[in-house]
């Protein structure tokens, strides 16, 4: 039983803005004065389709989309997209060129094998187990590949691209699922970008696609159509009925984020809070370690490492009973992970640096 909220460090579903849920909260049962719940209207009608427009709006807004792109909502999370990306946009002879930093991109690569031939342009698991991505001249890029695919921040490893890969004329496509928003960010360099909400935009449920329009001009039309991204784009993402609740969330999240300065100032906290946990790490006189290079350290989901199990085992229960919950590594890779989204206040880094300190005093 806890009366307050923890200090919530989980990967995802992770830590949402306190007022966006509390809008909810507020909103729940008479949505704006319509007398219902907007869980309770019609994804057809004006209360629901406003909302809808307002997130895109916001959206736009907060990454200034350009006219250049689209906005889809999509169901099954960025697994899904994981499997219709090369559905959509694989050629006969190529499924794409797939950089693989981590394990949610070899699991992208995976599915894009199920259904064609996929090209690996890089695989950092050849020199360990993940712990950096790569540079410009390590990639190995074929000239007719459909695109070529990145995964921007590898949740699991606590690696993140800075610098996005240079593809010449191949669409890039990015898998933003947890670091979408972090910061202000160049559109026109990205064919595709899909980001499952539940990290840092709202709860499970959705998934983002920003799509380049030309794009979905080559898509393929051998597979049902629902799942081609030409007739989601045209449907406006109501090709059927849309999970209304979580788009509303995002919503509110947006909405926050706007209210707060957008992703210019939720750049410079998430770089102020990286930086508390990394210089708790690097100070700590290798009582704390980091496996990431320095070059990838992500700015989402710091890593770092205790001396044994036994220890990281006792740190994360003490945290616990600190009131910091989530702190536990993959379970494929162990270990210690802050994820601090957007969502994450400073105040609960400084919260978490400091227990960091204390904790090796009293070891
Ligand atoms: C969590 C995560 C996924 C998987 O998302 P689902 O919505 O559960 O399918 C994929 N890619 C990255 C980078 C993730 O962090």
């Amino acid at each position: 039983m806890s009366e307050q909220r923890h200090v919530n460090f989980n990967p995802g579903p992770s830590t949402l803005p306190l007022p966006a849920l509390e809008r909810a909260q507020k909103e729940f049962l008479n949505y704006e004065g319509s007398g219902m719940s907007i869980l309770e209207h019609s994804h057809r009608g004006p209360v629901y389709t406003a909302v809808h427009e307002q997130t895109i709006a916001l959206l736009t807004e907060l990454l200034s989309i350009p006219p250049t792109h689209q906005i889809l909502f999509m169901q099954g999370g960025a697994s899904s997209q994981f499997a219709l990306l090369p559905m959509n946009l694989r050629t006969d002879s190529h499924a794409g060129d797939y950089i693989v930093t981590g394990t949610w991109a070899k699991k992208a690569l995976a599915e894009a094998k199920v259904v064609g031939t996929p090209h690996v342009a890089w695989d950092g698991a050849a020199d360990g187990t993940w712990t950096r991505v790569p540079k410009q001249d390590e990639l190995d890029l074929s000239q007719n590949a459909p695109y070529v695919h990145i995964t921007s921040n590898n949740t699991i490893m606590g690696t993140q691209f800075f610098d996005f890969p240079d593809t010449a004329n191949v669409p890039l496509v990015a898998d933003m699922s947890s670091d979408i928003l972090w910061r202000p960010l160049d559109i026109s360099k990205f064919g595709i970008i899909y980001a499952g909400a539940q990290k840092n935009m709202g709860p499970s449920g959705i998934t983002v696609v920003i799509i380049r329009k030309d794009l979905l001009e080559q898509t393929r039309t051998d597979l049902p159509k629902i799942f081609r991204y030409r007739e989601i784009a045209a449907a406006n993402s109501l090709q059927n009925t849309i999970p209304t609740f979580p788009v509303y969330l995002v919503r509110n999240v947006l909405m926050w984020l706007k209210d707060e300065g957008g992703p210019a100032e939720i750049e410079r906290r998430n770089r102020k809070k990286a930086a508390l946990i990394y210089t708790a790490v690097d100070e700590s006189g290798g009582f704390y370690r980091c496996p990431v290079e320095a070059r990838s350290r992500s700015v989402m989901n710091p890593v770092f490492r205790l001396a044994t199990p036994e220890m990281e085992k006792d740190f994360i229960a003490k945290a616990a009973d600190a009131g910091m919950v989530g702190l536990k590594g993959h379970r494929s890779v162990g270990g210690i992970r802050a994820s601090i989204y957007n969502a994450m206040p400073v105040a609960g880094v400084e919260q978490l640096a400091t227990f960091m300190a204390d904790y090796q005093k009293r070891a």
